[in-house]
């Protein structure tokens, strides 16, 4: 069984949650056994041991769980971006839209240190305007963004392909249709 293989039979499908239609990916099950948690986190330990970001990036909330760990692991630095209202100090602000209304994430306006080089990470890739936007926060502050890194990439709906152009790779461990 290869890592990716591990990692997908770890994931739980939850049919027409939160609304009908759609298959959710629960990545609950990735935490709660700690040899699949190890796992998940050492693909990503090893991707980025050898390009030295100076610091991860996680996106609200599920991001934060994986990019913390991943943070921690490499010996640098976490920034986390949230959904609107929820940092306490001045911030910078980013809107996308969703199929049914808007988003909005934000950033300390202070997160990014002068040539920093980051990684941002989240959970899933759906549409990709969660991850753009939070890459969009981070070149504004004058961030290098190596790459978004993410556990799922759901190519079908075209986020992957959005991210690609607009000069931003995104590394996944695996796809669903
Ligand atoms: P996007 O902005 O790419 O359309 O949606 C991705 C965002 O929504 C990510 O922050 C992700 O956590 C969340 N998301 C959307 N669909 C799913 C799903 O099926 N499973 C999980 N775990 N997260 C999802």
């Amino acid at each position: 069984l290869s890592a990716a293989d591990y990692i997908r039979s770890h994931i739980r499908t939850v049919p027409d949650w939160p609304v009908a239609g759609v298959q959710f990916r629960d990545i609950t099950p990735l935490l709660s056994n700690p040899r699949v948690f190890r796992v998940l986190i050492d693909q990503f330990v090893h991707r980025y041991f050898d390009e030295r970001p100076t610091a991860i990036a996680g996106l609200d909330a599920r991001g934060f769980i994986i990019g913390s760990v991943l943070a921690y692991e490499l010996g640098v630095g976490f920034i986390p971006i949230r959904k609107k209202g929820k940092l306490p100090f001045t911030t910078v602000a980013e809107s996308y839209e969703l199929e049914y209304g808007s988003a909005t994430v934000e950033i300390h306006a202070d997160a990014v240190k002068p040539g920093e080089r980051i990684v941002l990470i989240d959970d899933l890739v759906a549409t990709g305007g969660t991850m753009l936007a939070g890459a969009r926060l981070l070149q504004r502050l004058g961030a290098e963004l190596i790459e978004c890194g993410a556990i799922v990439d759901l190519p079908e709906l075209g986020g992957s392909a959005k991210l690609r152009a607009a000069g931003l790779p995104l590394f996944s461990l695996l796809d669903f249709d």
